[in-house]
């Protein structure tokens, strides 16, 4: 059997976060009773007029600098006619031909060894999304939402030649992709209630090939994983019916998250007619090149880019700045809680482990857990100046977030504190009395010993003893001997 390489274009579509809709004032947003955010002109009623949403023109501006592309100073809109019961006007508007809003950008994915890639991006563009099918099961009618028709759609397509070249590639471009359209405040990413919705073409050729295979259309994926999932399922599934003789059919195939597999759902052998033809209800879009410059330079800080300097500024390694930069709020919460820190490598570890893991097991983002960053910050100060051990700390920071409390309160209230000298002294008398052989075998020249009266010491403190004071104290005792 020849060696198979695969290789997936992505079309990405997310709903733009606008106050109201892309051609009319009804509200933009999700759920609601069905059918009540309509208006005739959403509705498609004869006579009704679509005027421009600015703000959705300009997230899909903001987007296409922000992905690198180039901005078609003179952007039109189409007319894609096709009969469906959730368009109701009997077209979609939309961006055809070679004046989508931006083209020709770019965006780069970090793959888990560490390395970069660009991947391309053809054009993205604005059209409007359709209203939303209920299908009654096997009850044989459907009912039709148009709560959604109309929302203002970004569409963004990659490149062909596909620079996506496996299914965690693509897994990974959906990720880097999101991040930065929520780092923009364009989309709220959210892919398992749609307004986020990455739609695979995956094909598969013999290595050595210099054309590309039968590519086939995966939608219906909700998550990340299922990205990754549905692209390996696929891959084979092509891969089988090549090596069985057959040919893979050009066609939309849905899939089944709980069975793992994609099922053919709509042939696309024919190409459909669309009729393109200019919205003739709208002007073009005239883009004044100042006003991009604005836009350009308001910009905020992106993923890569933070992370980068979060691993320059604070030292920190580039697994723990990509984990920090994912959402753009537990970023900002690691910079407060860093400030006056020394060790800010020590924050980015609390964060990222207990702080995590207690977060996690709460269903709350880092950011969003009842200690805020000044808390967290004290509580590392404590540490830093030795007033804490970080075992104590353990204990600390859960029980800071189970109450809301501070980290000096805690340590007062739980008797946390680290021993007095005097306290830990009178321990150590007592263990080197009690450990004569041991004391015996360390005089002797056995100094790696001394491990287990430390070890003892600690026990004795429970855990607040600072491991060096008691090493030098332990010294001293047995120098009296
Ligand atoms: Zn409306």
């Amino acid at each position: 059997m020849p060696l198979y390489e695969t290789h997936v274009g992505m079309e990405c579509h997310a709903e733009l976060l606008t106050e109201s809709k892309m051609f009319c004032g009804c509200r933009n947003e999700f759920g609601g009773e069905p059918n009540t955010r309509t208006c005739p002109v959403c509705l498609g009623l004869p006579g009704s007029l679509p005027v421009f949403n600015k703000k959705a023109i300009e997230h899909v501006v903001r987007t296409a600098l922000a992905l690198n592309c180039t901005i078609s100073l003179h952007s039109v809109f189409h007319r894609k006619n096709y009969f469906y019961p959730d368009l109701p006007k009997g077209y979609q508007i939309s961006q055809y031909g070679n004046t989508p809003i931006g083209v020709n950008g770019w965006l780069e994915i970090e793959k888990p060894d560490g390395t970069t890639k660009k991947i391309h991006i053809t054009r993205v563009h604005l059209e409007e999304d359709t209203g939303k099918l209920i299908h009654s099961d096997g009850a044989g009618y459907s009912v039709v939402d148009y709560n959604r028709s109309s929302v203002p759609l970004m569409e963004i397509v990659t490149a062909f030649p596909p620079d996506i070249e496996s299914a965690e590639e693509a897994r990974l471009y959906a990720e880097t992709l999101r991040s930065i359209l929520i780092y923009l405040g364009v989309s709220d990413g959210k892919m398992e209630q749609g307004s986020l919705r990455a739609e695979p073409n995956p094909s598969v050729r013999p290595v050595g090939s210099d054309t590309f295979g039968t590519k086939t259309e995966l939608k219906n994926l909700n998550s990340f994983r299922s990205v990754q999932r549905g692209i390996e399922y696929e891959a084979q599934r092509q891969i089988e019916v090549i090596e069985s003789g057959g040919r893979v059919t050009q066609e939309t195939r849905g899939w089944d998250d709980e069975k793992g597999i994609s099922f053919s759902q709509r042939s696309k052998e024919v190409e459909q007619e669309y009729r393109y033809f200019p919205e003739p209800d709208l002007i073009p879009l005239e883009f004044d090149p100042e006003w991009l410059e604005s836009l350009r330079a308001e910009l905020p800080e992106l993923p890569n880019a933070k992370k980068r300097r979060l691993m320059e500024q604070y030292g920190l390694p580039a697994t723990d700045a990509a984990q920090l930069v994912l959402e753009r709020e537990t970023a900002d919460y690691f910079e407060q809680a860093a400030r006056g820190v020394k060790d800010t490598k020590a924050v980015a570890n609390w964060m990222l482990g207990d702080l995590a893991r207690l977060a996690n097991a709460s269903g709350l983002a880092i950011h969003a857990a009842p200690i805020p960053p000044a808390a967290l910050a004290e509580m590392v100060g404590l540490i830093e100046s030795g007033a804490m051990t970080g075992k104590i700390a353990k204990t600390v920071i859960e029980e800071m977030f189970a109450t809301g409390k501070s980290a000096p309160q805690v340590v007062q209230e739980k008797g946390l504190t680290v021993s007095g000298a005097d306290e830990v002294a009178g321990i150590v008398a007592k263990v080197v009395a009690a450990n004569p052989d041991v004391v015996a075998k360390i005089k002797a020249g056995n100094d790696k010993s001394i491990g287990f009266l430390v070890g003892q010491v600690m026990k004795e403190s429970k855990g607040r003893a600072k491991p060096d004071d008691v090493n030098r104290l332990l010294r001293e005792e047995m120098d009296k001997l």
